[in-house]
């Protein structure tokens, strides 16, 4: 007899956000806010982790949404528990991989698209900025992830609330990625970036003198979203200035919380390609950044890829799994996407390219 179909985990968690927006204030909604995060980030089906978690009142819920087959059923039960609320975010939460969506899209992907073919670690943090480990324990977990280069990428200064890195700062760090080079370098060639901020009118917050003391410029918006502003001219600006050589996480969405920034992407990928900046894929569970539709509208635009974990910590760093699955989906061509390449040419791509 076949299984009956279950909602998955994503369906399932939006519901659960959805209830949670429908609420007031207080500790229903943080209870379905808290349900929806464990199933969002389940490894496996989460019927189990979320209900032995859930308070009292919400158990007979949770079992009604999980009886339900799939997104349609679901969302009528969320109207029906929630006296025909209307949930107000959803467009925060569109194109996003529940965690279990990620194993099961890597399953079937092309094995060139498999986090344990990625050669390259991109775009983490250390204790430098706001990560949680040093250079070297981050170094040593790429090594053991299977990685053979690796891009070191602590925020500059103007990034105040993570404490960036000054020209000082950058000095002292080359110092000890040159030493784990002479060291290491062998089985983990490290390569020192920085993850600059592109400030309101689309300027760089280092100097080109700094830019060019380093490996790898990694551009970034982190402030002045404003949702009502197009913001292709600041991006175009950010993406045609010397020595930046990737446009990390473009869209600077935030799972449940910001939808993203405003413009005119085509004109963006554009000129990505044409001044060959990669075009990042964040997969930062809460970023997901680039989402599987604009990665495609990116590769029709001919830009090439990087795929980065933005961990800050070692258990982050298999975070680059959501941005294979990111891949997949969008149906990548292996061969555009930077992680594969071995590490003489990816230096070319950042020295000559
Ligand atoms: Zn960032
Ligand atoms: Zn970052």
């Amino acid at each position: 007899m076949p299984l009956r179909n279950r909602a998955s985990n994503g369906d399932l968690a939006e519901a659960l956000f959805s209830l949670a927006e429908m609420e007031g204030l207080g500790d229903r909604r943080i209870a379905y806010l808290k349900a929806g995060y464990t199933v969002f980030d389940a490894e496996g089906p989460a019927h189990k982790a979320v209900l032995d978690q859930a308070p009292p009142w919400l158990k007979p819920l949770l079992s009604q949404l999980m009886e339900c087959s799939g997104p349609d059923a679901l969302e009528a039960a969320a109207q029906r528990l929630s006296d025909g609320g209307r949930p107000r975010r959803r467009g925060t939460r569109e194109n996003y991989l529940a965690r279990i969506d990620v194993h099961t899209i890597i399953a079937e992907a092309d094995p060139d698209l498999h986090p344990q073919r990625m050669r390259g670690a991109f775009h983490w943090h250390t204790t430098d900025s706001d990560g949680k480990a040093p250079l070297e324990t981050m170094a040593r977990a790429c090594r053991r992830r299977g990685a053979s280069w690796a891009v070191v990428t602590d925020h500059s200064r103007g990034l105040e609330v993570a404490s960036g890195l000054d020209g000082e700062g950058m000095r002292l760090q080359r110092r000890r990625v040159d030493r784990w080079n002479q060291n290491h370098g062998d089985d983990l060639r490290l390569f020192q970036g920085l993850e600059v901020e592109i400030l309101e009118d689309g300027t760089i917050d280092i100097p080109q003198a700094e830019r060019r003391e380093l490996d790898c410029v990694v551009a970034a918006v982190h402030r002045h979203f404003d949702p009502d502003r197009d913001q292709t001219e600041r991006l175009l600006r950010a993406v045609s200035t010397p020595d930046v050589h990737c446009l990390a996480h473009p869209r600077a969405r935030h799972f449940h919380n910001r939808p993203g920034l405003r413009a005119r992407w085509e004109r963006v990928f554009t000129v990505c390609a044409e001044n060959d900046v990669a075009v990042e894929i964040n997969g930062f569970p809460r970023r997901q950044d680039l989402d599987w539709d604009l990665a495609r509208l990116a590769s029709e635009c001919g830009c090439i890829f990087i795929l980065a974990s933005d961990a800050h910590a070692p258990r982050h760093l298999e975070f680059d799994a959501y941005a294979c699955a990111i891949a997949s989906r969008a149906e990548l061509a292996p061969s555009t996407i930077l992680n594969t390449r071995r590490a003489e040419v990816f230096e070319d791509w950042l020295f000559v390219g």
